[in-house]
């Protein structure tokens, strides 16, 4: 996880959304690092965890990634939850909830959902105080005076606080 929260600093620096994710194979070794990027490649599925499925997938040179473990700094939404289960990942790790649309636990099950045929066991809340942390001191110059939040503004966990 503080591999994905450097990756997620490196986004943040960038001026995109900071959220990071590692990639592990079987074994133990690092098969990618990403970080939420739409902004710089004009891409609105550049998540993290997508850009770490591409490049794992092009490190083994397979879109199946059984056995691989993915971390992430915040809750999959529901494009980065299929798509663990389209890459056949054994499981993802994830930091901060994602109230408003985190597609693992909060607002959806979608890696539970039995029209999958494929399970993705998924474990959330590590290290989540740090990774809400950097989305909150992202997102907190943006909001409008008087706390309220602007409409770009994300609320996810912590964001209240
Ligand atoms: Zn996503």
């Amino acid at each position: 996880m503080l591999r994905a929260l450097c990756q997620a600093r490196l986004a943040a620096e960038a001026g995109e959304v900071p959220v990071g994710a590692v990639l592990a194979a079987p074994d133990g070794r690092l098969l990618a690092e990403a970080h939420n990027a739409p902004l710089r490649g004009h891409d609105p599925t550049a998540h993290a965890e997508v850009l770490a499925l591409r490049q794992a997938g092009a490190a083994l040179g397979n879109y199946r990634l059984g056995g691989c473990v993915l971390v992430v700094t915040l809750e999959p939404c529901a494009m980065c939850a299929a798509a663990l289960v389209h890459a056949r990942l054994a499981g993802v790790v994830y930091g901060a909830a994602d109230r408003l649309a985190g597609a693992v636990s909060s607002c959806a099950e979608l890696l539970d959902a039995p029209f999958f045929n494929h399970r993705v066991w998924h474990m959330g809340g590590i290290r989540s105080a740090d990774c809400a942390a950097l989305l909150r001191d992202f997102f907190a110059p943006r909001r409008l005076p008087g706390g309220e939040a602007s409409p770009a503004c994300w609320k996810g966990e912590g964001s209240h606080a």
